[in-house]
Formats: structure tokens, C-alpha cells, sequence
């Protein structure tokens, strides 16, 4: 790895230029990645929110399945966020016919879970590893955990259901940390690289 991690920010499509803001605000030069050789020249990356299906088309047109899908069984840190922990999941229901996910953390998640009426909510979030005060999240249209393996930790649950899960090099969570001022879980996931 080098002195200074290189961070990429997975920039085909949805709210990646939030996580490039942030990572800006956090000292580091973030690498907006849209070809699999980008994939090569990165210490961790952050799958952002949008719309995973899209997403799936996209990472299937520009080449990036296998190589994304190498990096992560090599163990590459990533931080994925709404769509981005859906890319990530082990199994992942009410998804697209085509609906691929990368089995990356041991995490079924529901599609669209929280349903219509509450597309988009926010919610203050307790998370121990990063102390007060809660982190405020904002969902939207966003992913519901159903299961957790045995060895995914739950950094935070909202209402009883698990938000924010890390596994190893993998932290992913069904809000968008990115669209508030509040750094803090980036951090957390930074602090992961040594
Ligand atoms: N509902 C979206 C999907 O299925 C995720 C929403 C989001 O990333 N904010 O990909």
C-alpha cells in the first residue's frame, strides 16, 4: 500500500461527487474511477448511492465486473453506501431480473425496503465508534439488512434493523453518510487503512 492511501470513488453514475467532496475534506485526492486499469492504481474505494441497476449495466458495459470483482476477493477496503452496500450484499431480494451482487460482506438486503411512504426519511443514528453526538442519516429509496451473518459487526441500527454493518475491509451502509457536513463514518472507514 502506499504512504498515503489512494482512495477511488466508483463515479459511473448516482451520488458520488458528495464522497469525492468529503474524501477532499479529509486530506486525501480522490480518484473518480470509470475504467477497470483505474482499479489497479487504488488502495480502497466507495461505491456510492443511486440506482443499482444502472450501476450493474454500467460496471457490465465499461468492463469493471471482473476486475471490481477481483479486487474485492483480494481483500480491497470499500465503503458502499445505499446502492453501493446493494452491490456489495450476499443476496439481494426484490432485485432486477438481472440484479448482480458482488457477495462481498455476508449481508442479505432488501431492495427498496422501507417502501413508498417513507422513500426518503432522515433518522438521528447512535454509532459507538464514533461517539457522539448521533450521526444524523438520510435515507433514500433505500435497502433494508434482512440478515446478518455471524461475523458482520452492526455499527448501528435504526429502529431495531442494522444500518451501518462492517465485515473486515467492508462497511457498508443503507444511508448516505456523504449528504451531510459530517465526516465522521468516512473517517471510521479511513481509519481501517493504517
Ligand atoms: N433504490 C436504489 C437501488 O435499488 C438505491 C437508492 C440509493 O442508492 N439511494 O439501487
Amino acid at each position: 500500500m502506499s504512504p498515503v492511501p489512494v482512495v477511488g470513488v466508483l463515479a459511473l453514475q448516482g451520488a458520488f461527487a458528495r464522497h469525492v467532496d468529503a474524501l477532499r475534506r479529509l486530506g486525501f485526492d480522490p480518484v473518480e474511477v470509470r475504467r477497470p486499469e483505474q482499479l489497479a492504481g487504488i488502495d480502497a474505494l466507495v461505491m456510492p448511492g443511486g440506482e443499482s441497476t444502472t450501476m450493474i449495466k454500467l460496471l457490465t458495459g465499461f468492463d469493471l465486473v471482473e476486475p471490481l470483482g477481483k479486487r474485492l476477493a483480494d481483500g480491497m477496503p470499500v465503503f458502499g453506501t445505499c446502492a453501493g452496500m446493494i452491490l456489495l450484499a450476499a443476496n439481494v431480494l426484490d432485485g432486477h431480473q438481472d440484479q448482480l451482487c458482488f457477495g462481498a460482506i455476508d449481508v442479505d438486503v432488501r431492495r427498496n425496503g422501507y417502501g413508498r411512504q417513507v422513500d426518503s426519511f432522515e433518522a438521528d443514528l447512535r454509532v459507538a465508534a464514533v461517539g457522539d453526538p448521533p450521526v444524523r442519516a438520510v435515507f433514500i429509496r433505500a435497502p433494508v439488512v434482512v440478515r446478518t451473518g455471524p461475523t458482520v459487526e452492526v455499527l448501528a441500527e435504526n429502529d431495531g434493523v442494522p444500518v451501518l454493518c462492517r465485515q473486515g475491509p467492508i462497511m457498508v451502509s443503507s444511508f448516505h453518510p456523504e449528504l451531510t457536513d459530517d465526516d465522521r463514518l468516512h473517517q471510521l472507514f479511513l481509519r481501517s487503512l493504517g
